[in-house]
């Protein structure tokens, strides 16, 4: 396998980097975008901007597993640390055929912010195999799994870069990093991952945070729009995975008409109000919301036109772009996902009055139980889950909170205001520490 040589960021808003004029899917592109249109707004010091852009460390593995059959198969996987300035490094890992070094890079990035904009002491980090989970036995995984954690060994620990689940990766596999950091060490270090499984030291609560933190934010935001009473919403759900099904699961406790959600092999919709508890259980058995009784089957690209008044895209980059943007009917859209819109689509959507609640400050929940679970680890003093729930909601309320009032004093859109928020926080610590040596 030939693997890419990918240079450093250089370029600016101005220009697209596939040099063709045609809009730049490349996620770390869009961040770079995005990051550009944010500091435009912050009157920081040329130096500083600069220093911001670049991801400070990027670590690239070719490595070996051997498949069932016994052959020998290479696999590519990735780690980005893209700032330290707050504290050691967090993010996720994932597992997808999608992962490439930029788009790890964009990941990074995003979690730079949303950490300093949630108000924790982080920087920013992520982590990813370019391979299909589900392609692998169990052995195969726990193999590829290990060999990729042993490899990262130098690159992480509770002091200095925490990797947490992401798409394609769960609990076990977060246990099966754990395990091999601590072989290597000689001692259990259970705040070298979080999102770990209880028994070893995860949090109560860490399983549920992100779907629990998007929905959190969207009631933010339905207050905002007066609509208070939880039947008369509809929600479209783009993803059934961890962020997605969590999402549902709690919007529908609250009473919420989720009349739509999908994952990879398509889509359900029904205009009543989907059963979320019985389509969780038929998605355990079946693998896929496909099929699923009193509901019809749509595709993938009708789900995001659907008519409901909010739209939570909670499965990858890209998806909200210039071609479906000017035929979403959502009055309010909040991102699970991270960076689901590309910054055509955000202006298409900021014109015709569509809110957007942004990805760093919708979909922060994960991460920020993720610090609480750190901080349990390295206190060895584990909370009960009414604890976790009530200091998540606040912290979420709050973020949103600022976010709003930053967007309304800077007359911008939320996007633009949360990453204003994020971007500053980080640019101060940095100029406090100076530039070494
Ligand atoms: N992967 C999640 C995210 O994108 C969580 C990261 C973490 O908990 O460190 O925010």
């Amino acid at each position: 396998m030939v693997v890419a040589y990918h240079p450093p960021p250089t370029m600016s808003a101005s220009h697209t980097a596939n040099g063709s004029g045609a809009p730049d899917q490349n996620p770390y592109h869009v961040a770079l975008t995005q990051y550009d249109r944010a500091v435009r707004y912050l009157n920081l010091k040329d130096n500083t901007v600069e220093y911001m852009r670049y991801p400070h460390r990027e670590f690239t593995v070719n490595f070996p597993v051997v498949r069932d059959n016994g052959k020998l198969e290479m696999f590519t996987g990735y780690r980005v640390h893209h700032s330290t300035v707050l504290g050691p490094s967090k993010g996720g890992i994932r597992y997808s055929t999608a992962v490439s070094l930029d788009e790890i890079r964009a990941l990074a990035m995003w979690m730079t912010w949303k950490c300093a904009l949630a108000g924790i002491p982080y920087g920013g980090a992520k982590g990813g195999v370019v391979v299909d989970p589900k392609t692998l036995s169990l052995r195969e995984l726990e193999a590829l799994t290990r060999r990729y954690a042993a490899e990262l060994v130098p690159f992480i620990g509770p002091k200095s870069d925490i990797p947490a689940p992401d798409m394609g990766t769960n609990a076990q596999i977060m246990a099966w990093i754990m395990d091999t950091y601590s072989m290597t060490m000689g001692y259990s270090v259970p705040a070298v991952v979080t999102g770990k499984p209880l028994n070893i030291g995860g949090s109560l609560g860490r399983n549920e945070a992100t779907g629990r933190g998007v929905i959190a934010c969207m009631i933010e935001a339905l207050k905002r729009h007066d609509m208070n009473d939880p039947e008369d919403v509809s929600l479209v759900i783009q993803g059934f995975g961890n962020v997605g099904s969590n999402a549902a699961a709690y919007a529908h406790s609250l009473g919420f008409k989720i009349v739509g959600v999908s994952d990879v092999y398509g889509g359900i919709h029904n205009p009543h109000g989907l059963d979320i508890p019985a389509l969780r259980n038929y998605v355990a058995e079946t693998g896929g919301v496909r099929g699923f009784g009193g509901a019809d089957d749509i595709s993938n690209d009708n789900l995001l036109t659907l008519s409901c008044d909010v739209l939570i895209p909670a499965a990858m980059e890209g998806q909200i772009s210039e071609e479906n943007a000017p035929y979403i009917r959502a009055e309010i859209i909040v991102e699970g996902a991270n960076g689901p819109t590309t910054p055509e689509a955000d202006d298409i959507l900021n014109d015709r009055g569509v809110h957007i609640v942004p990805d760093i400050l919708a979909n922060a929940g994960g991460v920020i139980v993720s610090y609480f679970e750190w901080v349990q680890d390295l206190q060895a003093f584990f909370w009960d889950v009414g604890d976790i729930y009530t200091r998540l909601e606040k912290q979420m309320q709050h973020a949103y909170r600022s976010t709003e009032a930053t967007a309304e004093e800077y007359n911008v859109d939320m996007r633009t205001a949360a990453q204003m928020l994020g971007i500053r926080r980080v640019a101060e610590a940095f100029e406090t520490r100076g530039v070494y040596p």
